[in-house]
Parts: structure tokens; C-alpha cells; sequence
């Protein structure tokens, strides 16, 4: 893989996806630019917010997973570089993506057995040749050492997208969509990775799933938080509130 992607470098010489300055793919000032999630998040779902224990999603619906941190609000350079590795083949972005969740995975202190992605559904993936989000976990396993299961979670079903509906809806949305193999994560601590987050529906799915199946624990990281809350209501990063 890093062969290939060094040959590709010398045919096309990489610019930062963000701001095109020439020889990397995603440049330190553009690192340097993003709005780092610290200070005060629920202490289950990890949505930034001003508040004392659990946020109010957490509270009125506990999710099946045992903590969810994202690494930066999705803006901007972010939301630049995620586009690139998504929608553009960047497939190289996956690097530095998975460089930022192993900083953060290390911060957390979480023991787990093993690593997987939030699979993409069938029609996605023929779209797309590829699934984001196990590129970003394949790079954060190579760089911490933590076992890759790639099918530990499959998805059931292609579902429609999140926008504009409320948590309630979104987790209805995203139910039953997954399975989890009883065979690779009973009595496991499972580490579930994905580039974006929301209000944490799929995140919870894949959870349910999983724990299901016989996980003893479930935590999720994600490059990206799309939503924060605001005055109790989810707050999407360019949109209104939507209405809990
Ligand atoms: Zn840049
Ligand atoms: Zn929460």
C-alpha cells in the first residue's frame, strides 16, 4: 500500500487538500487550523457541550456503547480533508486521519481487544470502490498495532440519509442496520471507528449490534463531530438546530 501510494506521489505530486500547498497531502497550518474537541463533552456520547454529566440524548435514550471521542468539530480543513479521502480517491488522507484518532485513542485510556469500521452499505461501496472509513481504521491499525477485524460489523442495509431529522428519527433510521459477527467479538472490547459524527445514531446501531453479539465493551472514535449541543437541542456545524 505505501509502495503504491509512493509511486502515485512521484506521477502526481501531492498538494494539501485544504489549502493546495504543494508536497503533502494534508499541511501542518491546515492541522493546526482545526477546532480540537477539548473541555467539556458528555462523558458517554462525547457531543461538546456546556453542561454536568450525561448530555440529554444520553439520558432520555442510553446508547449500548461505552464512550464515543471525536477529534475535531467538522470544519473547514477537516471537512476539506474528509471530502478528499471520501468523495476524491484521496486515499492518502487516510494517514494523517488516522494519525489524529491514534493521538486520541491514546488520550483515553480504553483497553480493547480490537478494531473495526462502520461498513458502508453494498451500493456505496460500488460507488465508490472503497469504504472511508476502514481506510482510516486500517492506517490507525497500522500505527498502533491494535488487531484489525474488517467484517466484524456488516451492514444489513442501505440506510437513508440523517439530514434534517431529529435524534429520535435518526436512530430509528440507523436500527437494525448492522450485525455484528458473534464469532470475532464475543467477550470482546470492540473499538469502532468512523470519519464522521453526528448525534452518534449510527455509532449507537453499530453498538447495539455489537454488544448483541457478545462484546463485553463498545467504544467508537471519529475523525469528525458534526453536532454539538446548544441550549439542549443538537446544533449541526452549518445548519439550525434541530429539534430534539
Ligand atoms: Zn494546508
Ligand atoms: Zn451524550
Amino acid at each position: 500500500m505505501h509502495v503504491g501510494w509512493a509511486a502515485l506521489d512521484w506521477l502526481f505530486p501531492p498538494s494539501c487538500v485544504s489549502c493546495q500547498k504543494a508536497g503533502v497531502d494534508f499541511c501542518d497550518e491546515c492541522k493546526a487550523s482545526l477546532q480540537i474537541i477539548e473541555g467539556s463533552v458528555c462523558p458517554l456520547c462525547g457531543i461538546p457541550y456546556q453542561g454536568q454529566g450525561l448530555c440529554v440524548f444520553c439520558r432520555q435514550s442510553p446508547p449500548a456503547f461505552d464512550g464515543v471521542r471525536s477529534w475535531a468539530l467538522y470544519e473547514d480543513a477537516l471537512r476539506k480533508a474528509i471530502h478528499g479521502l471520501k468523495y476524491y480517491s484521496r486515499l492518502s488522507l487516510s494517514l494523517p486521519l488516522g494519525e489524529m484518532l491514534a493521538d486520541l485513542f491514546a488520550q483515553q485510556g480504553w483497553q480493547v481487544d480490537l478494531v473495526t469500521a462502520v461498513p458502508v452499505s453494498g451500493v456505496r461501496r460500488r460507488e465508490r470502490g472503497y469504504n472511508q472509513s476502514l481506510m482510516i481504521a486500517r492506517a490507525f491499525h497500522r500505527l498502533t498495532g491494535i488487531p484489525l477485524k474488517e467484517r466484524a460489523l456488516l451492514r444489513l442495509r442501505h440506510t437513508a440519509s440523517q439530514v434534517g431529522l431529529t435524534l429520535e428519527q435518526r436512530i430509528a433510521n440507523a436500527a437494525d442496520a448492522f450485525a455484528a459477527q458473534h464469532a470475532l467479538c464475543e467477550g470482546k472490547t470492540v473499538l469502532v471507528i468512523d470519519d464522521v459524527c453526528t448525534s452518534s445514531a449510527t455509532l449507537r446501531a453499530c453498538a447495539q449490534a455489537l454488544k448483541d453479539a457478545g462484546a463485553l465493551r463498545v467504544y467508537g472514535l471519529t475523525v469528525a463531530r458534526a453536532g454539538f449541543m446548544r441550549e439542549g437541542l443538537l446544533t449541526l456545524a452549518d445548519e439550525l438546530p434541530v429539534l430534539p
